[in-house]
Order: structure tokens, then C-alpha cells, then sequence
């Protein structure tokens, strides 16, 4: 196995446009600079074990606040069970705002269906992940044992719409929603998902100070990694970040090869490729 894909989207096999309506749709392929093509299962399967990668599946709810269809849980962790040589595990995608239902569907997603841990979009769930109305389901991940995972930084949804969709960054800020969580929670482990330009300084700062957060670097092709952290993750943090591509959104094969060619030290780019996940997330061992 040459790398661990934390961060995989299943949005190809439904396509963007029946997934998230047509402004979302048309705002992200052209943020991202893709077609809106959908795949069939096998041909995703077929990108993954072509480049001798495996992934980690995300699952999709934010219906309460966007009103877009959802990816069950069931259909991801399905995936999983049909495709184990592409397939390493799922996060469950939880919609906050659903109450004791949310913490129902976390303990079965984990428990029935074998998923991970947990994903949060804050920008389109619009929440704060710090928001004590939502540790309930914090404190039902550290029962569990299972890491949490949140959107960090900028986002491709909305992006370039007038009003953005009516998506707001603020939700998404590392200091202080994150910090403050990390603090609250010291045996939970929480991962910040993207370089979280604008605030990447805010993100080191977290990763350094608290000993439960790590990072994933998808969504953005290395090449244009913030300078920051392209030291960091060659430097002091390099126990820290995770190899996730944000698949459909960066091509696997450019993230890799543009990540081997971006100057890392070779035992960096074994952590960051799988190292770090095995370790972090207890997955591909
Ligand atoms: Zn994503």
C-alpha cells in the first residue's frame, strides 16, 4: 500500500449536481476546475487500486441547513464491506442540528456499521464546533472511542456565488472554536481537514499546543500549500498531517505526485502518506 486517503468524497458516483442542487454544483466544479461526471462504483474502485491507494469513505448530511440530499451512512459503510481492497473504513457524516437523533445514528454508524469516526462540515452545517449545545455528541465520540473530524479554513462551497450561497466562514475559524474544543475535550481526538488558509498560523498554533489534534492536507494540490505549512509538515509537525485528497476534487495521482516532487524528506512523505493514519486513526495496520 503505497498511501492511506483519509478524506475521500463519494460525490462522483451521484455527480454534484443531484447531490448538492445547481448553484452549489456549478460553484464548486468551477472552484475546483472539474466536470460534474459521475462514475460508477468500479471505476472509482478502479483510480484507487490503479495508484495502489486506499481511502477512507465520507458519508454526507446537511439537510437541516441546506436542504441538499444526503449519502446515507449505510450506503458508504456498504462500500466499504464491497470494495475492501480500495476501501479501508468510513467516516459517518452527522447532521448536528437532528439532536438526540444525531447521537442515535452516531452510536449505530459506529457501532452497526463499523464506521470510523465522525465528519463535520461547520461552514454548510452551519455550526460552531465549540458550541455546547453539540457536546453531547463529543462526549458520546470519546465514549466510543472514535476521532472527530472538521472542516478547517476556506471552502470550494458556495465559493464565487453572490453571498456565497449564504455559506459563512466564521464557522470554520481554527481559534477559538477548535482550541476551545481540544481543551474542553483532552481525550478526544479531533482532526482540523485542509490547510486552513486563511488561518493557517491559527492551525499550527492548535497542533502544536494541543496534543489531540492533528490535520489532514486535502483539498488543496500541494503545490500550493500555504509556505507555512509545507515547513511545518516538513519540520515539527510532521507527526501531525495526514494524506487526504478530497477525491473527486484533487486528482489522486496530482496530489501524490506533485507531494513526492514538493522537496519533503522521504521519511515525511512515509508519514504523511500512511504512517501518521495508521498511528492517528488505527486504520491499515
Ligand atoms: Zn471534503
Amino acid at each position: 500500500m503505497k498511501a492511506i486517503d483519509v478524506h475521500a468524497h463519494v460525490t462522483s458516483l451521484f455527480g454534484y449536481r443531484r447531490l448538492y442542487g445547481d448553484q452549489m454544483a456549478e460553484a464548486l466544479t468551477s472552484y475546483y476546475h472539474v466536470e460534474d461526471k459521475v462514475q460508477s462504483e468500479e471505476e472509482m474502485v478502479k483510480v484507487y487500486t490503479d495508484l495502489d491507494v486506499k481511502a477512507l469513505l465520507i458519508s454526507w448530511d446537511a439537510e437541516s441547513t441546506s436542504g441538499c440530499a444526503k449519502v446515507d451512512n449505510d450506503y458508504v459503510a456498504g462500500l466499504v464491506k464491497k470494495y475492501p481492497q480500495a476501501f479501508l473504513g468510513a467516516w459517518a457524516m452527522i447532521d448536528p442540528w437532528k439532536g438526540e437523533m444525531a447521537i442515535q445514528e452516531l452510536e449505530r454508524a459506529v457501532k452497526e456499521l463499523g464506521m470510523i469516526g465522525l465528519k463535520f462540515q461547520p461552514c454548510i452545517q452551519a455550526f460552531f464546533p465549540d458550541d455546547r449545545r453539540f457536546y453531547p455528541l463529543y462526549e458520546k465520540c470519546v465514549e466510543l472511542k472514535v476521532p472527530v473530524s472538521f472542516h478547517t479554513g476556506t471552502t470550494g462551497a458556495g465559493a464565487g456565488l453572490p453571498g456565497a450561497g449564504g455559506h459563512r466562514l466564521k464557522y470554520t475559524k481554527p481559534i477559538p472554536h477548535i482550541d476551545d474544543l481540544a481543551a474542553d475535550f483532552p481525550d478526544l481526538t479531533i482532526i482540523m481537514i485542509h490547510p486552513a488558509w486563511p488561518w493557517e498560523q491559527e492551525q499550527i498554533a492548535i497542533l502544536i499546543h494541543k496534543g489531540n489534534v492533528f490535520a489532514d492536507l486535502s483539498g488543496w494540490a500541494p503545490k500550493y500549500f500555504p509556505e507555512a505549512i509545507k515547513r511545518e509538515v516538513n519540520g515539527r509537525l510532521q507527526d501531525k498531517f495526514m494524506f487526504g485528497s478530497d477525491y473527486p476534487e484533487i486528482p489522486l495521482k496530482r496530489w501524490l505526485d506533485e507531494f513526492e516532487a514538493g522537496g519533503y524528506k522521504p521519511e515525511v512523505i512515509e508519514k504523511v502518506f500512511y504512517k501518521n493514519a495508521q498511528r492517528i486513526l488505527g486504520v491499515g495496520l
